[in-house]
């Protein structure tokens, strides 16, 4: 029976231990038809091994994986709707690119004219026209990674799953072939799932992120409301810089004292906590304007970073503050300015 499309792929309480690690600890995630789900978190988090039991090279300790509603957890991985493409794009060296692509269905064993239409379908999904009677070592980095692309979508999968897609790439090609990625799965529809501890990666490819600790999937969540409401630090901290500041609850009253900040508290917390501010959300004010809170700070570093620029502050109490501003806002280390923030720019989070 087809499912919601809501839950077309349905983790459901997988657990997977080797010896006494519980390298992947009853997670449970849904990921929409053509939707992509970024794996995010530090190494050893279980990322791979969530991702190797969905592909059904590991099996769970408990748990099932349904795709489409049917239950595929005892399926053998080579029968089940899934590819996975390996960080290490695994092609086969002595093979054209076009017999790359076309391994998987010869395998199939499905009609020689359906490989050829398949196999051209690829080459101009993942514009490699050009290059079909090239060997990988004759390939560029960002080439052979869509050669990987191609082979793993080849098979018309159902559900495809990319570890670290990008991993094995330079920075600035990692730019332009996340770019290409994205194109292409959104072109396919394909439902996705990718491991990845590259927070940009998560944000830009993502239709959810699950964010992973130790086993466990600490939020999920749009990679909008991942970054503006993070549960705690740690996910806070994972993307980009934030500045942090210890401050405390009681009854209605939020105090931090870094920031002299006295204000009627949101509810929901008491006691001590941490307060949190993006660098994004802090302005440097001018002559005359306001903000709903205001602290004056010295400069102690003014870091040209192209698009924008980057503040090292240091606030009253000798706490440091970092603001992100406008790359014409030029201040002399030395100088006292004064920064402003409203309300809404204020995270409070676990101490
Ligand atoms: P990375 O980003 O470094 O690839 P990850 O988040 O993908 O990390 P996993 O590879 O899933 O993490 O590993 C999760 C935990 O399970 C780790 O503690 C790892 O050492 C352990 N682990 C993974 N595979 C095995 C195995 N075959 N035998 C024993 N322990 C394993």
């Amino acid at each position: 029976m087809a499912a919601d499309p809501a839950e077309f792929l349905r983790i459901e309480g997988i657990t997977r231990r080797f010896g006494s690690v519980h390298a992947v600890d009853a997670v449970s995630l849904d990921v929409a038809r053509g939707d992509t789900l970024c794996l995010l978190g530090p190494s050893g988090c279980g990322k791979s091994t969530l991702l190797r039991t969905i592909a059904g090279l590991e099996l769970p300790d408990a748990g099932r994986i349904l795709i489409d509603g049917e239950d595929v957890t005892a399926m053998p991985p080579h029968e089940r709707p899934v590819n996975m493409m390996f960080q290490s794009y695994a092609l086969f060296p002595h093979m054209t690119v076009a017999r790359n692509i076309a391994f998987g269905l010869e395998r199939q064993r499905l009609p020689r004219a359906t490989i050829r239409e398949r196999v051209d379908e690829m080459l101009a999904l993942a514009s490699l026209q050009a290059f079909a009677d090239r060997k990988p070592h004759q390939l560029s980095g960002g080439q052979r990674q869509r050669v990987a692309l191609a082979r793993a979508l080849a098979r018309h999968p159902r559900v495809l799953l990319l570890d670290e897609p990008l991993g094995a790439l330079d920075r600035q090609l990692r730019e332009r072939t996340r770019i290409e990625l994205s194109a292409i799965l959104d072109r396919v529809g394909v439902t996705c799932v990718i491991v990845t501890h590259d927070q940009e990666e998560a944000l830009t490819l993502a239709d959810t992120i699950a964010v992973m600790r130790a086993g466990r999937v600490a939020q999920v969540g749009t990679p909008d409301a991942i970054y503006e409401m993070p549960v705690d630090r740690e996910t806070a901290e994972l993307f980009g810089s934030l500045n942090l500041f210890t401050a405390s609850l009681h009854g209605e009253q939020l105090h931090c004292p870094a920031l002299d900040l006295g204000m009627e508290a949101p509810t929901g917390h008491q006691g001590d906590v941490c307060l949190a501010i993006r660098p994004e959300r802090l302005a440097v004010l001018r002559e005359g304007e306001t903000r709903d809170h205001e602290a004056t700070a010295i400069v102690e570093r003014c870091d040209f970073l192209g698009a924008s620029r980057l503040l090292l502050l240091r606030l009253g109490d000798q706490s440091g503050i970092r603001v992100l501003t406008d790359p014409r806002n030029r201040v002399a280390p030395g100088a006292e300015i004064r920064i402003g923030f409203d309300h809404d720019a204020i995270r409070l989070l676990p101490a």
